[in-house]
């Protein structure tokens, strides 16, 4: 999926009019085939994060910004489905509360970034304090002008540190969020999602976007890039993120840790202790957790786990 065209090329000024959020032309299938292929990708990602857990080593950060509807929560919920809550945090940034409001904005951000071995998701980031901040002037411009210089600088300080930094702009437009504020007040079960208030921040939508093109303009950096996520189509989005991130924790070139020394003393030990069913039901699961995490290629990875295991129960014989 060739998804750098989605990437704000930090040498580049770009307009957000120029991205189409309804388009879907990275992926020419049916809607019922993304799903097959979300399922294939949360299954690689799942087996990544284990990885990366296992490891103890790198640190990613996964930052998500978007208008109200625009589908921060929903995009969570679908790409980092199945996966181990050991090992991933969701940290969510509201209206500052006094405390927060007390320190430098950034304070609050910095103690939820991510430890080693973990996924942390920025719902809502530092990038509301260019934002919202912007657009309702809770701030001077002076003050806010600042920010986006402060922001690499900080982004590049966690990056220097050794920490992975994905940011997505998820990209819907007027006609979209109408769609989705209206679901939200025909459906009983999501009417709960619905703020009055936010039919005045859409009244908004021109200086939003104005505060959104100067932020992917200014830090879109190489070690800290934003993409534009066309986001009309929520099966497209997710499938486009959550190909990123795989792509990405791949990068990373991780390894599981290193077994014990001696590991084929106590293979035979432990095989020792038990019936030949139950050994053939441990090979059965770990075949099924394979396959489902795509660690083994159906097919041909299929056979020569076959081919191991008689070679194993050979050498048993
Ligand atoms: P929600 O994500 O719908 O729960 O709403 C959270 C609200 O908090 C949004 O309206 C954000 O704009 C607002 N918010 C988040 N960070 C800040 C901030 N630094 N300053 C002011 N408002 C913020
Ligand atoms: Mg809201």
């Amino acid at each position: 999926m060739k998804y750098d065209k989605y990437r704000v090329d930090p040498k580049k000024k770009i307009e957000i009019k120029d991205f189409d959020p309804n388009e879907s032309s990275l992926f020419e299938g049916k809607k019922s085939e993304a799903r097959d292929l979300l399922r294939e990708l949360n299954g690689e990602i799942e087996a990544l994060q284990e990885q990366l857990y296992a490891e103890g080593k790198h640190r990613v950060l996964v930052i998500i910004q978007a208008m109200d509807t625009g589908g921060k929560d929903g995009t969570i919920r679908a790409v980092f489905e199945g996966v181990n809550p050991q090992g991933v945090r969701v940290a969510s940034f509201k209206v500052p509360t006094p405390i927060e409001m007390a320190h430098d904005y950034l304070w609050r951000i910095h103690q939820q970034t991510p430890g080693k071995g973990e996924i942390v998701i920025f719902n809502r980031s530092q990038y509301e304090d260019v934002l919202v901040v912007r657009v309702h002037g809770l701030v001077p411009k002076a003050v806010w002008s600042k920010r986006y210089e402060q922001i690499n600088a900080f982004e590049k300080l966690l990056a220097d540190e050794g920490t992975t930094i994905l940011k997505f702009y998820l990209n819907i437009d007027l006609d979209e969020q109408a769609a989705r504020f209206l679901a939200r007040v025909e459906d009983p079960t999501k009417t709960w999602k619905f703020n009055p208030g936010d039919l005045e921040e859409r009244k908004l939508w021109a200086q939003y976007m104005e505060a959104y093109e100067d932020m992917l303009n200014k830090t879109s950096t190489e070690q800290a890039p934003w993409y534009v996520i066309p986001a009309n189509k929520k099966w497209y989005r997710n499938i486009v993120i959550a190909t990123i991130l795989r792509d990405t924790l791949k990068g990373l070139k991780m390894g599981y840790p290193a077994p014990p020394a001696d590991l084929e003393t106590y293979r035979r030990l432990l095989r020792g202790m038990v019936s030949p069913e139950v050994l053939d039901e441990v090979h059965d699961d770990i075949r099924d957790d394979h396959k489902k995490e795509g660690l083994l290629k159906p097919k041909g990875a299929e056979a020569e786990l076959e081919a191991y295991l008689a070679m194993r129960r050979a050498d048993e014989a």
